[in-house]
């Protein structure tokens, strides 16, 4: 049998090709300047067409993937990306525009990106957008950025942004990127923002609070509003991150809960692809207060056209090199048009009902440190599992043996060997009882065979990594040497 571990260079033999130009020739060497020319031929594997189309195909199922099976990745929104995405996304009109080209001859893509703005401020219940931002943090520097412009201008940047300690990591990276010290304050014994605690540092130096709602535990902040007034009492700006969006999409709107600022994730809301570590795509809504200080250039409309807007005298400037991630753009706004207003508000109750059944289920085995009615998400703990000498990470690595992604492990802080699982919409119950039993399973597999645990995955590619070395040792690139 032929070994599934053979590189591209294994399968390499000198003179196989893979093209076929007919008349044509490779010899480069008179158009290019000497100076550019490699002096030794580059080490390059030969093989043909389909040796390299089954190679490809063979590493694309190598890795767990959501088109593989269920990746239940808590604070991700592992979602199906729907196919008819990628088909807009790779219209020729869309994938060939040169982005310097003329707005004039780019009519049909400002347009997009105007009426996916509406869409967006529609969703948000926001007055305006920006779409340059390529992801969620880059989204919250975005607005960090804008905030501190905003005091700026009323006479004082300010020095400090609250968070609760349940925060994503990109919050606080972003508020000392953007120059501001970042604060933290305690959950409540619920799991909520204590806002007495918020009260006690919330003053006339804050220039923001971040807040996820729902947050990471998955629970909807139901102090909400007062949240909100105590933030506007010193003119804080009160930031919404908004990679949870998924549990109140057409339900909820972050502008009428009081917030100023939210980033979208069109990449976990929205479903445009983003397995692998990108490409993103952000998007930030705001306030008509903070338009002034937005990036350039904005998508507008000018009578019957559409144009690139850069007359915005208090910009912070551009966020991005162009306009932000346009492919995934037209894959977040076909999703959107897609649904519609009922398809979307189907996709948040969905999401909800998913998560609860899990977490009902699953609450019978696992230790569910708040257990209330959750969102789309919810956090487990495989405390009472540790006592016995199983740890939440040999959890996540044998569940990987059923064919499922682990959920996300370690996170929020604020629960011990936490998993947080969040199904997403689009499993079938089917699909939603077979992760049950996986995890029921294993749950046996630690009175009854706890080794399988201890040394699993058994049926990956690649068994346990040392995850230390692997971090501090990073060697993905194979070399002629080795
Ligand atoms: C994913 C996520 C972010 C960061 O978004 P990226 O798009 O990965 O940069 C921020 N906050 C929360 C709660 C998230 O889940």
């Amino acid at each position: 049998m032929d070994n599934p571990n053979r590189t591209i260079f294994d399968k390499s033999s000198s003179g196989k090709g893979g093209y076929c130009l007919p008349g044509a020739s490779t010899d480069v060497s008179n158009h290019i300047p000497e100076k550019f020319l490699r002096r030794k031929k580059a080490f390059l594997p030969e093989i043909t067409e389909n040796e390299a189309v089954r190679h490809y195909n063979g590493l694309s199922v190598k890795n767990h993937h959501i088109d593989k099976g269920l990746y239940p990745l808590g604070s991700c929104t592992m979602k199906y990306n729907p196919k008819i995405n990628d088909k807009t996304a790779s219209y020729p009109g869309f994938a060939g525009l040169h982005p310097f080209q003329p707005e004039s001859t780019a009519q049909g893509a400002l347009e997009l990106l105007f009426h996916l703005k509406e869409l967006l401020a529609e969703i948000s219940g926001m007055d305006d957008i920006t779409l340059q931002p390529a992801a969620g943090a880059h989204g919250e520097f975005t607005a960090l950025l804008m905030m501190r412009a905003y005091h700026i201008k009323n006479g004082n940047p300010r020095e400090t942004v609250v968070f609760p300690d349940s925060a994503h990591g990109t919050n606080p990276a972003s508020v000392a990127l953007a120059g501001y010290k970042p604060v933290q304050i305690k959950s409540s014994e619920k799991g909520l923002v204590d806002v007495d605690a918020l009260k006690e540092v919330m003053n006339e130096n804050v220039a923001g609070f971040m807040l996820t709602n729902p947050n990471t535990l998955g629970l909807f902040e139901k102090d909400i509003i007062e949240i909100a007034e105590v933030c506007h009492s010193v003119d804080a700006q009160f930031y919404m991150d908004g990679a949870n969006l998924n549990a109140l999409l057409g339900r909820v709107k972050p502008g009428e809960m009081g917030f100023d600022i939210v980033h979208f994730n069109l990449h976990k809301t929205f479903s445009t692809p983003h397995g692998g570590g990108g490409p993103g795509a952000g998007a930030l809504g705001f306030k008509k207060h903070l338009s002034p200080f937005a990036p350039v250039p904005a998508v507008a409309k000018a009578g019957d056209s559409f144009t690139l807007d850069y007359d915005k005298p208090d910009t912070i400037g551009r966020v991005h090199g162009f306009y932000g991630n346009f492919a995934n753009l037209v894959r977040g706004y076909t999703y959107i048009r897609q649904l519609g207003l009922e398809g979307l508000r189907a996709v948040s109750k969905n999401a909800v009902i998913n998560a609860n059944y899990l977490r009902e289920k699953l609450k019978e085995h696992y230790l569910l440190p708040h257990d209330r009615v959750c969102m789309h998400e919810f956090v487990i703990s495989a405390d009472r599992q540790k006592k016995k000498g199983i740890r939440t990470l040999d959890i996540a690595k044998r569940l990987m043996d059923f064919g499922f992604h682990p959920p996300t492990v370690y996170f929020p802080l604020i629960v011990s060997e936490a998993m947080m699982v969040e199904p997403t919409e689009t499993e079938s119950k089917a699909e939603l009882d077979r992760f049950i039993e996986a995890m029921v399973q294993i749950d046996k597999e630690v009175d009854e065979n706890p080794e399988m645990i201890k040394t699993a995955p058994h049926n990956t590619p690649v068994g346990r990594v040392d995850e230390g070395k692997a971090a501090r040792e990073l060697n993905v690139k194979w070399s002629p040497e080795e």
